[in-house]
């Protein structure tokens, strides 16, 4: 039986293996997500809430100079209308994601957002955050306003790696990040992190890496995906020396099983980017071990403003659209919907003591 790699070394050999072993690899990696949080794949309604960003990440469409994205925010109106469209649609979930800009008035607007989505839905759904960088004050309030998660990817372990794709300025400084994880920790939410494979310069052993480094850190959800270039960013320069965006899928989905085979009882995200190189990326990723999907529920007005990268999947299809084709793919992949369901992971209740009850939160508060 296939034992949790510990080592670099022994992920990079995971990592490596081809036939025989690779399909070894697979067949545990999808056993253990049966065995330990079952064949339910969870949906987190994906709301791409603003494009402004202060960011400058060397990587992404929407950086804050890119002069070619027409920026917009979305009204709270629209927020609303989509938090109840994911209720109905049985989401349970809902992830406002967005680039980072801190400021009194952006607490403001987010707490107050949090409160009048709590309120019209009687606390039933379950709110992740997804908004970068901010104070430990700022992501208290929010904490306190009724979000349960976040989600930070640290983009890649290896703080030399880091600095190749990040401006080297104060505000995208590594060590800031890794604070931010331990204050995400500190004020009671699931954390969520992950990183991008695929990188110019990234080598298997940061990939290895980085899988310790979610143990170490005792990650509750990991969101990581293939890299996909952007034209219009800097980084685009050094194509050339990219992995094929097949070998990216391939090696994406392998770090996926090593994950499930070393964090046994987290939610694993099927990123959206692995369908920008594969239109059965998704699939093949619950089937290595991933159990969470993200439909897009962001007014389509918005998404052609959202191209963080890429060949972005989806971005001319409504909610409806996106919902029932996300739900074929779960069926292709052999898995049930979680449906009503918050789908808090295994890990986080052991953790923290905290259970969902058994009609998944859909009656109450579950904090
Ligand atoms: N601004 C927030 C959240 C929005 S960006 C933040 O940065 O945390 C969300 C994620 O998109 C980033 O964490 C990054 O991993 C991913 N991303 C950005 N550009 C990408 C690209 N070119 N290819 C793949 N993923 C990318
Ligand atoms: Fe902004 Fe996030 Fe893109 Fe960086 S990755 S430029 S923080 S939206």
């Amino acid at each position: 039986m296939l034992d949790a790699p510990s080592s670099r070394g022994e992920i990079v050999r995971l990592l490596s293996a081809v036939g025989a072993e690779r399909s070894r690899l697979f067949a545990r990696s999808s056993a253990i997500k049966r065995e330990r949080v079952g064949n339910k794949v969870y949906f987190r309604g994906l709301l791409e809430y603003s494009n402004r960003c202060v960011k400058e990440c060397l990587y992404c469409g929407i950086r804050g100079s890119n002069p070619r994205v027409h920026r917009y925010t979305m009204m709270e109106g629209e927020v609303m209308e989509a938090a109840r469209y994911a209720l109905a649609a049985g989401y349970a979930s809902i992830v406002i994601q967005g680039g980072e800009i801190a400021s009194p008035a952006r607490t403001r607007e987010i707490t107050r957002l949090l409160e009048r989505i709590g309120e019209a839905t009687d606390n039933r759904l379950g709110i992740t955050l997804s908004l970068g960088e901010q104070s430990r004050e700022t992501l208290e309030e929010w904490k306190e306003a009724g979000a349960r998660r976040y989600l930070l990817r640290v983009e890649t372990s290896n703080p030399d790696l880091y600095a190749r794709i990040h401006p080297r300025d104060a505000r995208h400084d590594f060590e800031r990040r890794l604070e931010t994880l331990r204050h995400l920790r500190a004020c009671g939410y699931q954390v969520g992190t992950g990183c991008m494979i695929g990188l110019p310069f990234q080598t298997l052993d940061d990939l290895a890496g980085d899988l310790l480094f979610f143990r170490d850190i005792d990650a509750d959800m990991i969101g990581m995906g293939p890299y996909v270039e952007h034209a219009d960013t800097p980084l685009y320069r050094h194509r050339g020396i990219l992995l094929p965006p097949l070998a990216r899928l391939h090696l994406s989905l392998g770090m996926i099983a090593v994950l499930r085979v070393m964090m046994k009882d987290i939610n694993i995200v099927a990123a959206t980017a692995l369908q920008a190189i594969d239109k059965l990326g998704r699939e093949k990723a619950l089937m290595a071990g991933a159990n969470i999907l993200m439909p897009n529920i962001t007014p389509v007005r918005y998404r052609e403003d959202y191209l963080l990268y890429e060949n972005k999947p989806c971005v001319d299809e409504a909610a409806d659209q996106c919902k029932e084709c996300l739900e074929a793919r779960v069926r292709l992949a052999g898995d049930e919907i979680g449906r009503g369901e918050w789908g808090d992971s295994p890990h986080f209740a052991l953790r923290t003591g905290k259970k969902e009850p058994a009609d998944g939160g859909m009656t109450g508060k579950n904090q």
